[in-house]
């Protein structure tokens, strides 16, 4: 009997799928590859998918996938996250530490145990200091044959000096259907969920997989629709009260991520492109709050968001930038 294949399933980046393949199964894959993009969009995904193919004992080319087979040990062990020739390393807090590459070049100077490859899968390489960085280099510009180095990146700067001795790929956001269909065949979303999800997400799958995940995370973004809704109803000493309450948590990003959505969506409400919105299941909250505003002040209320989320990425003084936001921010009459 033939059990399931174990195969460490990717969606969408098809093109990178394709390059990757073919890299696997010409056996000439570079010494090092990048995998840049926004955050949560499956650049690790993608990686230990590679990771996967690229010690397979026996690659085929497949319609999809990066060519592993998903049958013989080495792909077990990869799916499993237990190959003893893959390692992954992750930022400590915020950084990616000299000690952490120290230890990645020791180790690399060990034989692959299972197959051909030892590979060092690292993440968020853009949270490399100076030092980790330099670090990696010289294991960058004198490879060895048995290693292979995968970096994740976000849009932080990388030095040229890494990124001019790595394969670039440039992965970007999905499209909404391709990741409203993962969340229904990966993850058994209902269609409806899966849609709405894959609007909110903006094309990462990776933060769709968690809100799925999470209900807490579900609730969460209730609230923060609701606190919406009631602030356009408040005066400004409340509005003010909010700001400040805001300014101490911890999620002001986020609250304003939803809120630049949501006001987005009352100005595609109210030029009739109802179609276009992200919070499907907030459409009739939408529709009266679009019937209460004028187009005018939601256009300009959405630059000052834009404005806004931008200084606080600054470290401007979060207070007085969301003090002054709030009271920007249309009234429902
Ligand atoms: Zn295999």
């Amino acid at each position: 009997m033939i059990s399931q294949p174990a195969l460490i399933p990717v969606f969408g980046h098809a093109w990178a799928q394709r390059l990757l393949q073919s890299a696997v199964l010409s056996g000439r894959a570079s010494h090092a590859y990048l995998f840049a993009g926004p955050d949560q969009i499956g650049k690790t995904t993608l990686a230990r998918a590679f990771a996967q193919a690229l010690t397979c004992h026996s690659p085929r080319p497949a319609e999809n996938g990066l060519g592993a087979c998903g049958q013989c040990r080495s792909c077990r062990l990869a799916a499993s996250g237990s190959h003893p020739d893959h390692r992954l390393i992750e930022p400590e807090g915020d950084q990616l530490k000299i000690e952490q590459m120290r230890d990645l070049i020791r180790e690399a100077t060990l034989s692959p145990i299972e197959g051909r490859y030892k590979i060092f899968i690292i993440r968020r390489f853009d949270f490399a200091n100076i030092h980790a960085a330099n670090a990696l280099l010289k294991t960058l510009e004198e490879p060895s044959d048995s290693t292979r180095i995968l970096l994740t990146s976000g849009q932080g700067a990388l030095l040229p000096t890494i990124t001019s001795r790595c394969q670039v790929l440039n992965l970007r956001t999905l499209p909404l259907p391709t990741l409203a269909a993962a969340l229904h065949t990966g993850w058994q979303a209902p269609p409806e969920q899966a849609e709405l999800l894959a609007r909110l997400s903006g094309g990462r799958l990776g933060w769709a997989v968690q809100m799925l995940a999470q209900p807490a995370n579900w609730q969460a973004r209730h609230d923060r629709l609701h606190a919406l809704l009631e602030l356009t109803r408040q005066r400004p000493v409340e509005r003010l009260t909010f700001a400040a309450g805001l300014a101490k948590s911890n999620n002001s990003e986020e609250t304003l991520h939803d809120w630049l959505l949501w006001w987005r969506d009352v100005l595609l409400v109210q030029h009739a492109c109802d179609h276009l919105i992200v919070n499907l299941d907030q459409r009739q909250q939408l529709h009266t709050l679009a019937a209460a505003t004028l187009p005018g002040e939601v256009r300009r209320f959405i630059e000052a968001l834009i404005a806004a989320s931008q200084h606080l990425r600054q470290n401007v003084n979060t207070q007085l930038a969301l003090e002054a936001l709030l009271l920007k921010m249309p009234a429902a009459t």
